[in-house]
Parts: structure tokens; C-alpha cells; sequence
């Protein structure tokens, strides 16, 4: 009802309008980036509630990342207020499925109590598998089985439904899968992707139950819906009913998890699952200036098998987009640094400035370059903290306080520190388990009650039965994170870390760390969750001061977050687009990189400002780069080049060679488009190098790449 309509509505646009009013139907919305998806399912979410159509607990709610899923209960919160609680099954994919399988975990097999695994434990455990097997690790690793397993489950398919012709060493892919999967139940443990698999099990077997869950769903929404997979689409298949109040929001030029078995067919097939849905188009863009738009525009231009859409902003402030030649990786640190404190002493806020980096080894010198200045930052998203030693130890000791059939934690602590339990007692203990289909808690138990045990064995083992007894039985009356420190105490975790000189201290200021970030959370089994929900995707350090820091993050953790101030490292050739998308037959892995790129320069609302450097440090040599073939792609009218940021580090000036740029020939049809000149060469008047190099060889062939990198380093190995 257009009169009187409510607050949160009036400052739509009437597509946006027309999207969150139809509520009864299937809608997908499909517009580029900034066009107010997310917003559109924030408001259609609020409307919903407002309108009384339906109770909080009766919306499923789905988002790509937890931080996606923080933000958009707050700004509901914000919209209408308390009635926001309830939101009971507003999360990711992992974490919605996590909750309905606690709920249903014996009907496959688990105990409510199951813990999910890392990919560290996963690895471990495939590691034993094919060792028992007596498959050689070399040459089939476990990270390889790890990340096809991973990759059957995102396609939906458990062992049995595995078709012929998926395989893994030679013949024995199927076995290995089963019997990881027999581990698993064996354990009380699941992974990642069983999370959703075991849920397309549950749903499609027990029809009672879906049609409950069906019932309950009354509305179904889901952000960034071009990176569901297989498995995700399945399961939402299943729980939507035929009433089909569902509405997803996405954006093919941004699919960037194809790589993980994300389908952008999904948003293609929408119309055929649901005929008579309602598709609306979202065409303005609120986020970016007209620069920023217009080169991601031009960029994305470049893909064929795209669906094509107009994007238009009545912003037309702003400056070009930058891009920047630099001599190297430490360079560009320096640069972006410097650029970070003028913008901070012009009154930016650091919270306001990002790096998006394409691969997390990049992050490193903008790390230490922040460091030495000072500059507050962020890494989001870093495997670093969850994957340290110190905090797998301290969640190890948690997980088998959780849960005593977590054999992989027993695993890694039951000798650490040191009790005087040796490997050979370690296997045995284990050995013994699988052989009587029992966790290795319960075989220390029996094993205790036996005179089967060396008295140099039975003493400590018996100790820490006790210990983990003990510390289970505080668990239930005392703050989880208390507990946590009086383990970590009483096991002698902490007087071990105290003796090492080296980085004892560094563990023990993150053991700190961990116990605060555990205080967030209600229970012990919510942290956990937590933990293997966002391992991979965030890690929120608090925001202090009124300023922030500065966002580090790869270009894949940025999805669906903007930002004033954004800085791309690193366009170059090998690194972006990766070397894997290069050598790759077809243009697949190519036009998934190139969205990428189009995501990273979407983020941006006011300044975007790429970089590439010359030379880099690529396991530990120097290699020289050339400019990413997206930099090529950029449009004049809204780029500007700038090969006179002063950080070549070269002695020979930068004059000579911002004249070769200005200047420089075209060395053939690649050159001679209406970009700007393609062939500037940073080289500073020396010699060039062999014709073997690639940049020479870009010289000779003419074969339309930018001649950036040829001159080596002084005092490296050319
Ligand atoms: P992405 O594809 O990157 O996920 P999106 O389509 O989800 O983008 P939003 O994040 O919802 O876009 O919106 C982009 C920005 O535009 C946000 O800051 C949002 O508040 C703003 N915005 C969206 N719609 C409007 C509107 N009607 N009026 C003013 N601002 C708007
Ligand atoms: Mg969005």
C-alpha cells in the first residue's frame, strides 16, 4: 500500500519497492553490483515481520558469510526493533544445515553432540586411511582426496550415489570415500560438506520431516545466490514449499566459487523450477561514482558467457580509477602505506580503506608494512589465528570436553605437553578402538581397568581421564572461557608455553586472545560451532577506536561488502588472474577471475586504486611480473595511469621511463586500441635481458602485453 507505507520503505526505488512488496510467490532478483540486493532482502525482511505474515522463527534467511548474517540482523534490529529476535535460522548455508543436524544427527548415525571438523583434522585422518590402504601420500595426498571428497559433496553425492568415472587412485576413490565416511560416524564428527549432505539425506529420506520443515518455512531468502552449489540448491529444493514464498537475490558477473562447484546455472534454472516467478531487474547503482562503475563495467564487458546488464549511478564525482606500476612487492606495501596515512591525516577513517588482495601470500607485506607504521589493521578472514598450533591445542582439549568420541583431538593432546605417553601406546590405544568400534577414551577407560598397561603408561593416562573428567564436570557450572584457562593451567599448557623463550609469549598473548573471544558466546558448543563456521571465512578482532583499521582481506572475503577507499594489489599476470586460470585450457577459470576483478573494483564507492609491481618474491625468488591483462582491459576515460608514484626504487630516474610510457611505439594490434599506450617500459634505459625471459619476449613477439619488468633487481641472480 503505497499511502502510508512504512518507514523502511519509502527511499526504494520502485523496482526495489516491487521486489520487497511481492512477498507470496517465487522472485529473483538479478542486477550488478551496488544495485540494493542486499538491501531489498533486509527490507523485504522487515516487511515481512512488520506485516505480520509470518513469526521470526518461520523465515529462513540465508547469507554467504556470518559477518553477512551479523550485519543484516542488526539492521533489521535497527528497522523494527525487537521483534527482530527470533531469527532463529538466519545464517550461512553451513550453519542453517548445522542446526537442523543437531536436531535430526541420529537419523545419520551422529550424536547431537557431533563435532565438525577441520581440514587439518580431515586431512589427518584421510592421511591414516590411505595409509592403511597402502596408498603411497606422495603421490596421492591427503590435501587431493580432502578436496575431491569435498567436491562430491558439494555436487550432493554421498558414496553410494558416487556416478562411475569419479575416482581416486587407480580404482579405489569410492572405498576410500566410504570408509571416511564410516570414520566419521565412528568419530561422532562430520565435515564441512557433510554438514549440507547429511541434511539432503535426512530431508529426502524422511518425508515428514521436509514436509515439517516446509511448513515452517513460510518464507525463504537468499543473498548472493549466483555462488550456490549444487548441494546448497538441492537443499533449498527440499525446503521450499510448493507455496514457494522464495526470494533470491544475486548476480552472475559476480559467481566466484565455481572452483568450489558453485553453479551460476542455478539463477538461469530459477524460472524453470519456479514458472510464473517474478524476475526483477535493479539497474541503478547506489554505491560508486561513475569512474568506478564505468571501468568495472568495461571489464566485465571483456567476458562472453555472461547475461548482460545495464548499471548506471547518478554519481559522477570522484576521481579516475588509479592504476600504478611499482617496482615490487615491498614497494607497493610502501606505497598503499603512504597513501593510507595521507588519506587518515585528510580525515578518513581507517575502517574505511580496504586491501583486497587475490591470494592471502600477499598479505604478508602489507602486514608488515602496517606494522612498522603503526597503522591499525585487520586481516579478515586469515586462516592465521583459528590455524595456529597453540589455539588447535586449546580447542582440541575443548572438543574432547564436548565430546569424548573426538578421537582426532584425543589425538593431538592426550601427549601435549609431554605426560610420558608415548606414539607406540598412542597407536596401540587407538588400534584398539577401531578394533572394537569405540572412541579412544572409552578404550583408555577399559584399557585402566585391565592389567594390560605398563604402570609408566597407566599413571598418566589415568591422570588425564581424571583431568578431563574433572574439567568436564567445571564445564557445567563455570564460564566456558574460565574453564579454558584452568585447563590450559592445570595441564601444564601453560607453564609449557612459558618455558620456551622463543615464542611462548606470542602463544600465550593468543591463548589470551582466545579465552576473550570466547566470552561472546553462551556455551562451550556455540563457540566450537562458531569456530569451524568461520575458520575459513573472518576473524573479527574488536574495533576499538572510533577510526577502525584497515581491512586486509582476500577479493573472495570481500563479496557483498563496500568500501570508500579500496586498494587492488598485485594485477599481474600469475597472480591475477592466478597462473592456474592461465594455464587452464578454455576460458573458464579466466572469466571467474576476471569477475573477480570486477567484484574488487565494485567495493570501492569513492576511490579505487589498483597496482602492479615489476618484480616479486615468488617461494622465496625473484621473479619478474607483467602487468595483468585486466589492467589492459580498463578504459581510458575513466583509468589514469601514473608511472611517477616515485616507487621504482630504480636510480635512473622515473622521467625516462613516464616518457618511454608517453611515448613508446605500438608493437601491434594489441597496443594500438583506444586505451591508452600499451607498451611503457619501466626498464630505466638498461640492457635488456635474453630473449628467453618473458619480457623479452613480449618485446619481440609483439604480442600485445605491457613491457614493464625487464630489468633485474640489483644483486639478484640474473
Ligand atoms: P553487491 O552486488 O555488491 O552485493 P548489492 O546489490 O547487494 O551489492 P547493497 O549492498 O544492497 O547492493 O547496496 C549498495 C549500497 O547502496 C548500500 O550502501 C545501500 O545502502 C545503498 N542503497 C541501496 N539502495 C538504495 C536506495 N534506494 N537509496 C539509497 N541508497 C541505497
Ligand atoms: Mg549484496
Amino acid at each position: 500500500s503505497p499511502q502510508g507505507a512504512a518507514d523502511y520503505l519509502s527511499g526504494l526505488n520502485p523496482e526495489q519497492r516491487l521486489a520487497v512488496e511481492t512477498t507470496e510467490g517465487p522472485v529473483l532478483v538479478l542486477a550488478g553490483a551496488g544495485t540494493g540486493k542486499t538491501r531489498v532482502l533486509t527490507t523485504r525482511l522487515a516487511h515481512i515481520l512488520a506485516t505480520g505474515r509470518a513469526k521470526p522463527w518461520e523465515l529462513l534467511v540465508v547469507t554467504f558469510t556470518n559477518k553477512a548474517a551479523r550485519e543484516m540482523r542488526e539492521r533489521i534490529t535497527h528497522l523494527i526493533g525487537p521483534s527482530a529476535e527470533g531469527l532463529r535460522w538466519l545464517g550461512t548455508f553451513h550453519s542453517v544445515a548445522a542446526q537442523i543436524l543437531r536436531r535430526h544427527a541420529e537419523l545419520v548415525g551422529l550424536k547431537s553432540s557431533f563435532t565438525i571438523l577441520d581440514t587439518d583434522d580431515q586431512e589427518r585422518l584421510l592421511k591414516q586411511l590411505l595409509e592403511a590402504a597402502n596408498i603411497d601420500t606422495k603421490k596421492h595426498t591427503p590435501k587431493s582426496l580432502a578436496h575431491l571428497i569435498d567436491h562430491w559433496k558439494n555436487r550432493g553425492w554421498t558414496p553410494e550415489k558416487l556416478p562411475p568415472g569419479e575416482d581416486f587412485a587407480n580404482g579405489k576413490g569410492h572405498a576410500l570415500y566410504a570408509a571416511y565416511q564410516k570414520r566419521l560416524a565412528t568419530l561422532n564428527a562430520c565435515d564441512f560438506g557433510d554438514l549440507l549432505l547429511h541434511n539432503l539425506t535426512i530431508l529426502s529420506q524422511h518425508a515428514d520431516l521436509a514436509a515439517e520443515y516446509r511448513n515452517r518455512f513460510r518464507y525463504i531468502l537468499v543473498d548472493e545466490y549466483q555462488d550456490t552449489n549444487v548441494a546448497q540448491y538441492l537443499w533449498l529444493r527440499l525446503l521450499t514449499s510448493s507455496t514457494g514464498n522464495v526470494c533470491c537475490v544475486g548476480d552472475d558477473d559476480q559467481s566466484i566459487y565455481g572452483w568450489r562447484g558453485a553453479e551460476v546455472d542455478n539463477i538461469l534454472r530459477f524460472e524453470r523450477d519456479f514458472p510464473g516467478a517474478k524476475i526483477v531487474k535493479l539497474e541503478r547503482n547506489y554505491r560508486s561514482t561513475k569512474h568506478i562503475l564505468g571501468a568495472a563495467s568495461a571489464l566485465i564487458a571483456t567476458n562472453k558467457d555472461r547475461l548482460g546488464k545495464t548499471l548506471w549511478t547518478e554519481d559522477d564525482s570522484g576521481d579516475k580509477v588509479r592504476v600504478r606500476g611499482v617496482w615490487d612487492g615491498e614497494a607497493e606495501a610502501r606505497l598503499i602505506a603512504d597513501e593510507i596515512e595521507t588519506a587518515r591525516k585528510q580525515g578518513m577513517k581507517y575502517k574505511d580503506m580496504a586491501v583486497l588482495v587475490r591470494a592471502s601470500f600477499q598479505m604478508r607485506a602489507f602486514e608488515e608494512r602496517f606494522l612498522m607504521l603503526a597503522i591499525p589493521y585487520q586481516v579478515i578472514g586469515g586462516p592465521r589465528f583459528f590455524e595456529r598450533a597453540e589455539i588447535r591445542d586449546a580447542h582440541a582439549y575443548l572438543r574432547l570436553i564436548q565430546s569424548e568420541d573426538d578421537d582426532l583431538a584425543f589425538e593431538r593432546i592426550v601427549n601435549v605437553p609431554k605426560r610420558g605417553i608415548g606414539e607406540t601406546s598412542v597407536q596401540k590405544i587407538l588400534h584398539i578402538a577401531r578394533e572394537n568400534g569405540v572412541s579412544a577414551m572409552q578404550a583408555v577407560r577399559h584399557l585402566l581397568t585391565t592389567d594390560e598397561l605398563q604402570a609408566r603408561t597407566r599413571t598418566p593416562l589415568a591422570n588425564f581421564v581424571r583431568d578431563l573428567d574433572r574439567w568436564r564436570l567445571l564445564a557445567a557450572d563455570m564460564p566456558h572461557w574460565e574453564v579454558t584457562e584452568t585447563l590450559l593451567d592445570e595441564s601444564g599448557y601453560t607453564a609449557m608455553q612459558k618455558a620456551d623463550r622463543t615464542s611462548g609469549q606470542t602463544r600465550l598473548d593468543n591463548l589470551k586472545e582466545l579465552t576473550q573471544a570466547m566470552q561472546a558466546f553462551e556455551t562451550l558448543q556455540a563457540y566450537l560451532e562458531h569456530v569451524s563456521l568461520v575458520m575459513d571465512l573472518e576473524r573479527n578482532a574488536g574495533q576499538d577506536s572510533e577510526t577502525g583499521s584497515v581491512q586486509i582481506m582476500t577479493l573472495h572475503g570481500a563479496k557483498g561488502l563496500e568500501f570508500p577507499l579500496v586498494f587492488l594489489p598485485g594485477w599481474e599476470e600469475g597472480v591475477f588472474p592466478s597462473q592456474r586460470s592461465i594455464d587452464e585450457k578454455g576460458v573458464k577459470g579466466l572469466e571467474e577471475e576476471r569477475r573477480l576483478a570486477y567484484v574488487g573494483v565494485t567495493r570501492a564507492k569513492r576511490d579505487a586504486r589498483i597496482s602492479f609491481a615489476a618484480n616479486r618474491l615468488v617461494y622465496g625468488r625473484w621473479t619478474s611480473q607483467l602487468p595483468s591483462r585486466f589492467v589492459d582491459e580498463l578504459p581510458l576515460a575513466h583509468v589514469e595511469p601514473q608511472s611517477d608514484t616515485g616507487y621504482y626504487g630504480a636510480s635512473t630516474g622515473m622521467k625516462e621511463a613516464k616518457s618511454r610510457w608517453d611515448d613508446a611505439p605500438s608493437f601491434g594490434s594489441g597496443y594500438s586500441s583506444p586505451g591508452w599506450k600499451r607498451a611503457q617500459s619501466f626498464t630505466s634505459g638498461q640492457p635488456a635481458r635474453s630473449a628467453s625471459t618473458p619480457a623479452r619476449k613480449a618485446i619481440i613477439e609483439g604480442d600485445g602485453r605491457l613491457i614493464a619488468t625487464a630489468v633485474p633487481k640489483a644483486g639478484s641472480d640474473w
